[in-house]
């Protein structure tokens, strides 16, 4: 009941003043978000790995309509890369990156330079031992999102895409990307989109999921199941014995905080687990769609929001 409402904060610039004059140390703000410098998301990804687990890191900014703050979210992108080199973490750790973070949505030639921008990211993660994958966005992106990740390929075919349970059109998006080589990860879908495009129940959002995933699991490609529900993780467990899939050919993907437990039981049980780690000072709009997911966060949240700790 609370998820449109909470999607629709997210996009508030008075909510999001109001909330970002909270210290990043906050309690909830901290159990999503571990920090805002390279440094802290490189201790948050060594602590990780020491554990057992990959990582996915995100450098927090979205919706941008500045060149300079695509230039500086690029920057942030390769000095990250450089310290995961040098601090030999970049075998179990990648890159998430969101176009819109790098100049997708800037008017005129904003498509050519996410692409532009994102061939320099593929480049220095290339160069660290690592690779990329582009985050999906909401509905009226996709197109764009996947012909940059068709360019991106043909020259970083390591490049992951993902894809999102919620829109109709998903299963077939599944078809066309389960060949050999390809990493996709498949999410539900964190936007609020209208009926036209997305199925707007929940037990809908989850059947088409099993499907998109029996196309991915029985596909060539490399499957990347990125959810926290327990029965879906159940469903692509049986699914990988029905297909004969040893574990590594595909993996488990979750949020850095969320089921932190069932990230380390699946990863004691030999599955390859990846947390996906955001860090930055543009924690606000993440943290608003992790709050529309699981409303009886907030409670918490307002908590620490009126005392400011
Ligand atoms: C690695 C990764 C990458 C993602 N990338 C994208 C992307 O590029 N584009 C995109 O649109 N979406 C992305 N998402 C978000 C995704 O689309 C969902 O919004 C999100 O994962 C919640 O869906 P769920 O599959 O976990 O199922 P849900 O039905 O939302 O949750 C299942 C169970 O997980 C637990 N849980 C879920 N969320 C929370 C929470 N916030 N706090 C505490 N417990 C929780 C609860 O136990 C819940 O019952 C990504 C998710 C992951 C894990």
């Amino acid at each position: 009941m609370l998820r449109q409402p909470l999607l629709l904060l997210a996009r508030s610039t008075t909510v999001k003043n109001l909330v970002s004059s909270m210290p990043v140390s906050s309690s909830i703000v901290n159990r999503y978000v571990p920090g805002e410098s390279t440094e802290s998301a490189v201790d948050a990804t060594r602590t990780l790995i020491d554990s057992g687990l990959h990582v996915t890191l995100d450098f927090l900014g979205e919706d941008t309509l500045d060149r300079e703050q695509a230039d500086h979210t690029v920057n942030a992108y390769l000095e990250l890369l450089a310290a995961l080199s040098e601090h030999n973490l970049a075998r179990n750790a990648e890159a998430s990156v969101k176009l819109s973070a790098i100049g997708q949505a800037l008017p005129g030639d904003g498509e050519k330079l996410a692409l532009e921008n994102a061939r320099t990211i593929c480049h220095a993660a290339r160069n660290a031992g690592t690779s990329v994958t582009l985050d999906m966005e909401d509905h009226t992106t996709t197109d764009s999102t996947l012909g940059v990740l068709r360019e991106l390929r043909k020259d970083f075919p390591e490049t992951g895409a993902v894809l999102q349970a919620y829109l109709h059109r998903t299963e077939a998006d599944c078809r066309d990307l389960a060949y050999e080589g390809s990493r996709v990860r498949l999410c539900k879908g964190a936007y609020k989109e209208p009926e036209s495009v997305a199925y707007q129940d929940r037990a809908d959002v989850d059947k088409s999921y099993v499907r998109c995933m029996k196309v991915l699991m029985s596909g060539q490609g490399y499957p990347m199941l990125a959810t926290h529900d327990p029965r879906l993780i159940d469903i692509a467990a049986a699914l990988a014995t029905r297909y004969d899939r040893t574990q590594g050919s595909y993996e488990f993907q979750m949020l850095f905080g969320i089921r932190p437990d069932e990230q380390q039981r699946l990863a004691e049980a030999g599955e390859k687990v990846r947390v996906y780690l955001p860090y930055g000072d543009e924690w606000y709009g993440y943290l608003m769609r992790r709050m529309a997911e699981r409303p009886t966060n907030l409670a918490l949240f307002l908590r620490s929001l009126v005392s400011k700790k």
